[in-house]
């Protein structure tokens, strides 16, 4: 699919991202040109509008364009939707008399927005650039082999990468899409498909043990790096009538764990064994951190010991802050956690 180290057939380094579906009318602000589906120009707006569905067209304050899809472009200064700012334009459709409302942008800003979504601030520039790759790989995966919709490549909420538009920016962020631009991680001629998660508490666990999927990159390894996370180790005290009331059961009397190669693969409750992840969620994803933890019962408390946080597949985030730290670069940190894969420059 990617040619050397140039664009794949027809690629281009635009991005679109549902920030609204189905709704009946919305809040943009700017000054910006109004053009049809063919690219002509059919209007402009200046200061703030309402943009709502219309019978047979797409309001815009006063005037109803009877179109299917209007762009609205500002030359200078970003967009404001509902009040919050994006780069590029905004694509407005019509669809069962309702609106959908896309950002297309270049995938740079777009990373640009995502990253401070998913690292922490403090974290040195060699692991924002390896969470800026990260990122971008997901993006290009998502778009070239699993679009959200026939309107947009990606969602802006947690199905795929939490994005908010500009307000979210800052400037080592922008650095370190700067430096990384247009990397991807490539397994064979294709984007590959990325995972990260936390803190893996010492051993990343293969694709295949945690999601009976084997790919090729996301392989078992020991994980020295994340010692620092305030999740590295943690203790969860819960009273037995609490976590009944989280499973919806009248009362709990015994937990217990199966264990698969390196996690918990499902949770044993007075006998009935439920997922480790659907237990998780039930008590909650931030109570039960992940799924590596034993249970002990003290009274009428159960106790909670737990490694890291999240799934523990692919590339662990504080690890890999801690490799930045030891002055590890971003090639070397993503080569460590993802077997066999390479970094290469699309544009
Ligand atoms: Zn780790």
């Amino acid at each position: 699919m990617l040619d050397g180290d140039g664009l794949s057939n027809g690629f281009t380094h635009f991005l679109r991202i549902g920030i609204k579906t189905d709704i009946s009318s919305f809040s943009l602000e700017g000054d910006a040109s109004i053009s049809d589906k063919k690219e002509h120009i059919v209007g402009e707006i200046q200061g703030g509008v309402t943009v709502s569905a219309d019978s047979g067209g797409i309001r815009v304050g006063g005037r109803v364009f009877k179109e299917e899809m209007i762009k609205f472009t500002s030359e200078l200064i970003p967009l404001k939707v509902g009040g919050r700012m994006f780069r590029g334009e905004i694509e407005v459709y019509l669809k069962n008399a309702k609106l959908i409302v896309v950002n297309k942008l270049d995938i740079e800003d777009y990373v640009k927005g995502v990253i401070n979504k998913e690292s922490i601030p403090s974290w040195p520039l060699e692991a924002k650039k390896t969470q800026a790759v990260l990122a971008r790989t997901f993006a290009v995966y998502q778009k070239m082999f699993n679009p959200r919709s026939a309107y947009f490549d990606l969602a802006p909420t947690v199905l795929d990468q939490v994005y908010d538009g500009l307000g979210k920016e800052d400037v080592s962020s922008a650095q370190a899409v700067n430096e990384t631009k247009g990397e991807i991680i490539t397994l064979g001629n294709n984007p590959a498909k990325i995972y990260f998660h936390s803190t893996c508490g010492g051993t990343v666990s293969s694709s295949a043990e945690i999601w009976k999927m084997d790919e090729p990159h996301l392989q078992q390894l020991s994980c020295p790096y994340c010692t620092k996370s305030s999740l590295y180790r943690w203790t969860r005290k819960l009273k037995a009538s609490e976590i009944a009331k989280k499973l919806g059961s009248k009362s709990v009397k015994s937990i217990k764990t199966v264990r698969g190669k390196t996690r918990v693969e499902s949770v044993v409750v007075d006998g009935k064994k439920i997922p480790v992840n659907k237990f998780r969620e039930l008590v909650g994803f931030s109570v039960i951190w992940s799924n590596d933890f034993t249970v002990s019962k003290s009274g009428d408390t159960f106790v909670f010991s737990g490694k890291g946080a999240g799934h523990g597949v692919g590339v662990c985030q504080w690890g890999m802050a801690g490799m930045a730290k030891l002055g590890k670069n971003h090639y070397e940190i993503l080569k460590f956690y993802l077997k066999g894969i390479e970094v290469r420059k699309m544009y």
